[in-house]
């Protein structure tokens, strides 16, 4: 087996603010033009979406499927020959469970990885005993976490369990709005269960390792994305067995050969990475935060507590610290965001997406262009000032303007001096 790339948490064109373009035929296409060769389905839990998934995929090896070939073929025609390859789909799902705990009301997402229809449809018959699963591909439930879990531990015990995006202020695990401090608080005695978290867009390994409680726990990376284009703008590098088992093994065994690591976004690029408030325009770093009190300079309200905040605040280990086990991670940036700034247009200006998709056609999948293309060819099919973006990219050099309260942050490659 090759090493290969697992995106295992996206939505459906029955989620709330998705793309309509979220359909298995584009998710397909897209996998492939990314370089990704399992892919979450997302949103399992939703009867609409569950039937097209029913309709479209079919079994392939043990807990993985396919795209039906008759399906597959004529997609294939719209896919550079340099970018074909296999994909998988993982049946995946998020819940959105929003509950009172302790006396305060808690919003927390998670996500339930499945090996196939038998168990999907067991854990949907108890959830929509509980709630409305058909409104919404991520269905908000007034379910503990805790028993969300427990109810997944009794019905589909071979299924994988993993808080989503653990830090977001607003609807996570660890989120300083309506989250916990600890694992224990949120999934009490069943805590020994949760083997694996994902990080989210706003923080990378090196801010979670700074958790001691964090030690034992896998951390993954997914894409989250709610569009064809965002696939893959986070996700896993594996080198397992292909397979459900296989992979949830290689994650929850944590530090085993089998997961290489995880391809990351520069956490400041994320949406929370700094406080603030996006309305009143007032980003803050957590010192700034802490020396106003938390409130917004502007309006007086308490600021939005971004990821960095809230992992330090977390934290009893120093900047830097790397525990024996931690995973190698790549940070990486779209590479329309590349194109658009060497070109200085938009990223869905025709342009930048012609030069994008003459790319993907020239030397092939996305994260293989960003990660291992040599520098040389990406020269002649991009031009010196991309090359030179992508050296700089894989040595690590980006220069951001941090994300805060839901604003994506700015990335910028070059220099004016690069330019000249
Ligand atoms: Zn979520
Ligand atoms: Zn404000």
């Amino acid at each position: 087996m090759k090493p290969f790339i697992a995106d295992l948490h996206i939505h459906s064109r029955f989620s709330r603010a998705v793309s309509k373009d979220m359909v298995p035929e584009n998710l397909y296409r897209w996998a492939q033009l990314k370089g990704i060769s399992v892919l979450g389905t997302g949103d399992f839990t939703h009867p609409g979406w569950c039937l097209e998934l029913q309709e479209k995929i079919e079994p392939a090896e043990p807990g993985l499927y396919r795209l039906k070939p008759e399906l597959a073929k004529k997609v294939d025609a719209e896919i550079p020959e340099s970018c074909r390859g296999e994909v998988r789909f993982l049946l995946t799902s998020e819940i959105s469970s929003i509950y009172k705990r302790y006396g305060r009301t808690r919003k927390v997402h998670n996500m339930i990885y499945a090996s196939s229809f038998t168990e999907v449809s067991n854990l949907n018959d108890k959830l929509a005993q509980i709630g409305n699963i058909r409104s919404d591909g991520r269905p908000i439930l007034g379910l503990d976490s805790e028993e969300l879990l427990r109810i997944m531990l009794e019905l589909s015990p071979q299924s994988l369990f993993v808080p989503a995006h653990a830090w977001t202020p607003h609807f996570s695990v660890f989120g300083a709005n309506s989250g916990f401090d600890s694992l224990e608080e949120c999934f009490g005695e069943l805590t020994p269960h949760i083997k694996v978290i994902e990080t989210g867009l706003s923080s990378d390994p090196p801010m979670n390792w700074r958790l001691s409680q964090l030690e034992g726990i896998t951390l993954i990376s997914n894409s989250d994305a709610h569009s064809p284009s965002k696939l893959g703008r986070e996700c896993n590098v594996l080198n397992c067995d292909l397979s459900f088992e296989g992979i949830k093994q290689a994650f929850t065994n944590g530090f085993s050969p089998q997961f290489l690591g995880t391809i990351e976004f520069f956490p400041a690029e994320g949406k929370y990475y700094y406080d603030g408030h996006r309305n009143c325009q007032i980003r803050l770093t957590p010192e700034e935060t802490r020396a106003h009190q938390g409130m917004c300079p502007e309006c007086g309200k308490m600021v939005t507590v971004g990821v960095l905040h809230r992992t330090e605040a977390l934290s009893d280990q120093p900047i830097g610290y790397r525990p024996e086990k931690g995973l190698p991670y790549w940070s990486l940036v779209p590479l329309v965001e590349l194109l658009a700034e060497v070109r200085g247009a938009g990223v869905n200006t025709k342009g930048v997406q012609e030069a994008y998709h003459h790319m993907l056609a020239r030397l092939g999948p996305e994260l293989f262009i960003l990660r291992e293309i040599p520098l040389a060819d990406i020269e002649e099919n991009g031009g010196r000032l991309l090359a030179l973006s992508v050296q700089l990219l894989r040595e690590g050099h980006a220069r951001i303007d941090p994300g805060y309260d839901g604003e994506f942050g700015r990335v910028r490659m070059l220099s004016p001096e690069d330019r000249d």
